[in-house]
């Protein structure tokens, strides 16, 4: 997973999003394929939609295709089409049907770089000399990636650059927090510099194409890949997707230092159901498109150049080979321009989803559904020739499959400039570690912060803890600070929590005194009496417990959202010496912290911070820095309460009034209500405290009514402004994340209880106030009706502003019929 030199099959583990699905939906062409894959609605047809990536659509790259298209045999499009990594150990997972081992052959660790014919039979150094392949993933290097790329630009026939990709997710050598912290920085800018910061390190490895950002929605943290992507929010997911696209991309393809982006995982991969992974999703139309299509429509309108299509099934189809998403929404609606590449192996997985009886019928159906380039299935080589041959598969989709592949290899100016660029970065950048240290400091969030006897909250800590004790398994483990996509960082640049409370007790004369106290995920205490001693006599108590990092990230589902191990006994065993604790979770989603919530007066949670974990967490602990990170995912009580997210849509047996807290007494039953636990979260979307206070007022909006026809008519300026006054009621400066969210009433389908639809991160000195204003337009206030299309009806709005999903001052409006 860390490794930066690749193993056998590692693969290198090493604010508007509704306005575009709106413009967008004006322009559709159902067609019959999709038809019978989805049967939702769809919109009309109207005019021809824009291309997405205006680079993309540039006529002269365009005759520079068509020129190289008319040289090309049936062989190396093909080359262009398929994508193998430097083992050469495709199609790794055979399908049961085929009834062989799942690895077979040389164990090509090691060799690999020495191209071998491995038990796949995937000979790279021999497709690339003969122009038969046209991408590499997760092949880094500059060394490595020049070597295949020399073969492939001199050696073949037509001179074709390769496209290196790799899962840069958050950081290639100095690593950032990991997206669904990114997420909880609520701070779009700061996720773009870092994409940038990121992609100009990739490129002196030779990568020019990242398979990031992850941008699916996820409302069920047994879900390990919610650590991947934004957290349970449309919007806030659609700004980020929107601001790494920029980072990554910048405004040219071409230009030194940006990388291509491939968008994943198209789509809905986050809906899993019960949270376990690669499982089926099955949701309603318009569901679809209200929450989880808007980030990476949002993605697709900033430029993406590629995507890459999802693993799972949608409403039984998979994604993979799904015409419905890959071409009816993603191509007619969305103009998207780019390639799309399958994720890994999931061509060749069509078998195991049964809908397809055999390699040629999965390569058929994929390629035919809009897939371009088969990820390491081993299908597209050796199948489309005869899928050609025999009329199944028109030439026409193979050209225009090639034909995009060559747009965005012209358009990045990969032909021009193929090798890796600059001096390689072979470790942690020391310029850029301010930058992923205050990204860490942005995400961190402070959930709990009560104060102790003496009336201060406990923390900032107090200069007069001398004596601190730093326990769990969390507290000295540079590995697990990076996550679980972690890029390649070099272990020894990664700055531990231990590490740095050395540094500052060195700094200020004070006494650290370290224990473990158990593993991660273990279960014998003999640590704890080390770790209760080192509470004893100590002054306050850090406690650093949590997930490792691979136990989040694909494959990373999990039943209980508890921590793991027996860490809580730990936990409960030093809580116990009546020590002041702060915890702090390190954690790649929501944990349930119910006990921890009411035994501890503090809790941080710190997700995976990156490279620089533990000056970012001192520095916030010290009080350096004030946290303002907010909760992108909800934090549940229970396990049982999942999938629980706050824009939920209303029941017809809302239990306002009653204490959900005690079990239910008579009447009090027949609601829509848990007789064991309430129905909130314990930390809400939203939710983060700060070392100062905040208060809001004067939540007001421009105007009381909306003409309709203005609504339907203006979809391009804001229809109306919700403002608000918030003041820094504290005594010291800090940075609030102001939050604006809506809630439709009256509309033809229900609508959620509420939904953001604006923040800004506001940073105020003692006392100060500032108004906050968001403009809401047509696509912050419109819906998707019943025939999924957006739209505004005569109803009535609720704004609330605030600083977080439960902000309660409120304003309203109405749009108004015109008839009326
Ligand atoms: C993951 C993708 C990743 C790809 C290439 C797949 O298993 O789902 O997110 O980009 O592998 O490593």
């Amino acid at each position: 997973m860390l490794a930066s030199v690749p193993t056998a099959n590692s693969r290198f583990h090493l604010a508007l999003p509704f306005a575009a699905l709106c413009l967008a939906t004006a322009c559709l062409t159902p067609s019959a394929v999709s038809q019978a894959a989805t049967p939702a609605a769809r919109p009309h047809v109207a005019q021809p939609v824009r291309p997405s990536n205006a680079q993309l659509a540039n006529p002269a790259i365009e005759a520079r295709v068509n020129r190289l298209l008319g040289q090309m045999t049936l062989e190396e499009k093909l080359g262009q089409l398929v994508q193998y990594n430097d083992t050469g150990n495709a199609a790794a997972i055979l399908t049961s049907s085929e009834g062989q081992p799942a690895q077979t052959g040389a164990n090509n660790q090691g060799i690999a770089a020495l191209n071998p014919e491995t038990g796949n039979h995937v000979n790279v150094n021999k497709l690339i000399a003969e122009g038969r392949l046209g991408s590499m993933l997760n092949t880094t290097g500059a060394e490595r990636t020049d070597t295949f790329q020399h073969l492939a630009v001199d050696g073949s026939r037509l001179h074709i650059p390769l496209l290196f990709g790799a899962d840069v997710i958050h950081g290639y050598r100095t690593i950032y927090p990991v997206p669904l912290a990114m997420a909880a920085s609520f701070d779009p800018e700061m996720a773009a510099a870092l994409s940038h910061m990121s992609a100009e390190e990739s490129v002196t490895a030779g990568i020019r194409w990242v398979y990031s950002p992850m941008v699916d929605i996820s409302r069920d943290p047994r879900w390990g890949r919610s650590v991947e992507g934004a957290g349970e929010d449309p919007y806030l997911g659609a700004a980020m997707a929107r601001a790494c696209v920029h980072g990554y991309q910048g405004d040219d393809l071409a230009k030194p230092g940006s990388v291509l982006v491939s968008v994943k995982h198209f789509a809905a991969y986050g809906a899993t159901e019960a949270g376990r992974e690669y499982n089926t999703t099955d949701i309603s139309p318009i569901t679809l498109r209200q929450v989880y299509l808007p980030p990476y429509h949002a993605a697709v309108e900033a430029g993406a150049a590629t995507i890459m299509s999802a693993f799972n099934s949608l409403n039984g189809v998979p994604a993979s080979a799904n015409p419905f998403l890959l071409t009816d929404i993603l191509r007619r609606e969305w103009g998207f321009n780019g390639f799309v590449v399958s994720d890994y192996n999931a061509v060749r997985e069509l078998i195991n989803h049964g809908v397809a009886l055999d390699p040629a019928a999965a390569t058929r159906k994929a390629l035919t559904a809009g897939v371009d380039i088969d990820m390491m299935s081993h299908l597209y080589d050796t199948q489309l020739p005869d899928l050609i041959r025999s009329g199944q598969v028109p030439m026409s989709v193979v050209d225009e499959a090639v034909r995009r592949v060559l747009r965005v290899k012209f358009a990045a100016g990969l032909f021009e400039h193929p090798y890796a660029e600059g001096v390689e970065v072979k470790a942690a950048v020391a310029a850029n570690r301010p930058l992923v240290r205050k990204a860490a400091e942005e995400s961190l969030v402070l959930l709990q912060n009560n104060k102790l006897a003496g009336g201060a909250p406990l923390l900032p800590l107090s200069p007069a803890f001398k004596r601190v004790a730093l326990i769990g398994p969390l507290a000295d483990a540079p590995k697990e600070m990076v996550g679980s996509w972690s890029g390649s960082p070099v272990m020894g640049d990664i700055i531990s929590l231990r590490q740095a409370l050395e540094e500052r007790s060195r700094q200020v004369g004070g006494t650290l005194l370290y224990a473990k106290g158990t593993e991660i995920n273990g279960t014998s205490q003999a640590g704890f009496p080390d770790a209760i001693a080192a509470a004893n006599t100590a002054d306050v108590v850090i406690l650093a417990l949590g997930e490792a990092g691979d136990m989040s990230g694909e494959a990373g589902s999990r039943a209980y959202l508890n921590l793991p191990g027996n860490q809580q006994q730990l936990l409960e065993a030093v809580a116990a010496t009546g020590k002041p604790v702060v915890l702090l979770v390190f954690s790649g989603r929501p944990l349930v912290l119910d006990w921890a919530a009411q035994h501890l007066p503090a809790i941080l949670e710190a997700w995976f911070p990156g490279t620089e974990a533990g000056h970012a967490i001192v520095n916030v602990l010290d009080g350096d820095v004030s946290p303002s990170g907010k909760l992108p995912m909800s934090f549940p009580r229970a396990v049982g309460q999942e999938p629980i997210y706050y824009n939920q849509l209303p029941t017809g047996r809302p239990p306002t009034g009653i204490d959900l807290s005690k079990p239910p007494v008579g009447e009090d039953r027949f609601f829509s209500r848990y007789i064991d636990v309430p129905n909130s979260p314990l930390y809400p979307f939203g939710f983060g405290l700060s070392y100062s206070s905040f208060s809001y007022r004067d939540v007001k909006v421009s105007k009381t009514a909306i003409p309709l026809a203005e609504a339907l008519a203006n979809r391009s300026t804001p229809l109306i402004e919700a403002t608000a006054t918030v003041t820094n009621t504290g005594s010291r400066a800090a940075t609030e994340v102001v939050q604006c969210y809506v809630r439709n009433l009256g509309a033809s389908i229900e609508q959620p209880v509420r939904s953001l639809k604006g923040f800004a991160r506001v940073t105020l000195a003692p006392g100060e106030s500032k108004q906050v204003s968001f403009p809401l337009g047509f696509s912050e206030l419109s819906f998707f009706n019943l025939d999924t299309i957006p739209a505004i009806e005569p109803t009535h709005y609720t704004v609330w502003i605030g600083g977080s999903s439960l902000a309660d001052q409120e304003a309203a409006f109405e749009v108004v019929s015109t008839k009326r």
